[in-house]
């Protein structure tokens, strides 16, 4: 292959369309700080996504981090090890201390039962992840924190425009952050949002993202610079004219990735479950190394040596990074799912613009690699 294959690639309107764009902001000179493409991203956002309010962030991290200190979470907060560390790093950057709970392996999100055993006088909050855009036991999670007074907070930065029987995943819990990061399937280069359901919470949260300042002279708290600016707003903006097309053509890439590689041995395909409109943001196949044939990291080095760019989200797992090692729920024998599907999961290249020859080489060197060692085991047998 002549050129490297990224595991995606992102969404990039044609130059031309934004240039008008440009022209405006140049024209107002109004740069950022709650500008007129800022206000009406907000606005055709929460319209787009089914939600109430929506505040805009420079990224999905200080989103995070200012949702947190939103709700004065305060104490442990229980959160999953099957994430991108910035999920963790949020509660570090809020001097809270995070308590690893394991996955339901089926979804690869938080049990709610592993949940409930976790809970102690010092906890405050939950903090789950959409994972791959596959939505929590929502329903589980708020029964147990309805029962101990407990906040929700969910990392959605894989749940962009994720429906459940038709009402978007994003109005679960007590707030939501998205990713609109490059990599994510709606981008604005950086970018990131918290999902509210009540207008005075937005308020907080807009004040939290730009310093504190309530008005002029009033700084009400020790926010953060969070603030979205007006190119990233108006390249949302055109994003938003652009992302039903790229959900159709993510779909179609995964469909045919479900149908190469559905039934062969020892390969597990995610499975979104019934009346989920779901995002196709990635395409992770867990390998089970006895059935398959071949491990999953030899998988991986076989796409490396092609160039082609496969990623293993997530490994290593958050609590096994220096930083949180020494948690107590950092032990990896009270964490065997996430243990597990850490140890087997591979992400398959996927976006809107993967050409079916591309896809076909990568599905192919699958089951060449299962082929051959299925041919050299009978080898072994015979002899
Ligand atoms: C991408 C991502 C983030 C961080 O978002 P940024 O916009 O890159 O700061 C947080 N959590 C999860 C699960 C992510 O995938």
């Amino acid at each position: 292959m002549a050129e490297s294959v990224p595991v995606t690639s992102p969404l990039l309107p044609p130059l031309e369309e934004f240039i008008p764009y440009l022209q405006q902001i140049w024209d107002s000179k109004r740069l950022t700080n709650g500008g007129p493409f800022h206000e009406q991203l907000e606005q055709e956002l929460a319209d787009y996504l089914g939600v109430k309010h929506i505040s805009l962030f420079s990224n999905g991290t200080l989103a995070l981090v200012t949702a947190l200190q939103a709700l004065r979470i305060t104490g442990e907060v229980i959160t999953t090890p099957y994430s991108f560390v910035a999920t963790a790093h949020s509660l570090l950057w809020n001097n809270l201390k995070p308590v690893f709970v394991d996955i339901d392996p089926l979804t690869n999100n938080l049990d709610p039962k592993r949940v409930e055993e976790a809970i102690t006088s010092a906890t405050t909050a939950i903090l789950p992840v959409h994972c791959y855009g596959i939505p929590c036991d929502v329903e589980g999670i708020q029964r147990v924190a309805d029962t101990y007074g407990l906040k929700v907070i969910y990392d959605a930065a894989h749940a962009f425009g994720v429906r459940d029987n038709g009402a978007s995943v994003l109005n679960h819990g007590d707030l939501s952050i998205l990713s609109f990061h490059a990599t994510k399937v709606f981008n604005t280069f950086e970018g990131g949002a918290i999902i509210c359901p009540d207008a005075k919470i937005k308020q907080r949260i807009d004040y939290l993202k730009n310093f504190g300042f309530a008005d002029e002279v009033t700084v009400m708290a020790p926010g953060i610079n969070g603030k979205m600016n007006e190119v990233q707003a108006a390249f949302g903006l055109l994003q938003l004219r652009h992302i039903d097309d790229a959900l159709v053509r993510r779909r179609a890439v995964f469909e045919r990735y479900r149908q190469a590689l559905e039934g062969v041995p020892g390969v597990r395909l995610l499975e979104p479950p019934a009346g989920l409109e779901w995002n196709y943001a990635y395409c992770p196949i867990l390998i089970d190394a006895e059935r398959f044939g071949c491990s999953r990291d030899a998988l991986y080095q076989r796409y490396r040596d092609q160039d082609i760019l496969v990623r293993r989200y997530f490994y290593p797992l958050i609590n096994e990074f220096p930083m949180y090692r020494g948690l107590p729920s950092a032990d990896l024998s009270g964490l065997p799912h996430a243990w597990q599907v850490s140890r087997q999961v591979l992400c398959l290249p996927i976006h809107p613009q993967l050409s079916t020859e591309i896809q076909q080489q990568i599905i192919d060197l699958a089951l060449a690699c299962h082929a051959e060692q299925t041919r050299s085991s009978s080898t072994a047998l015979e002899l």
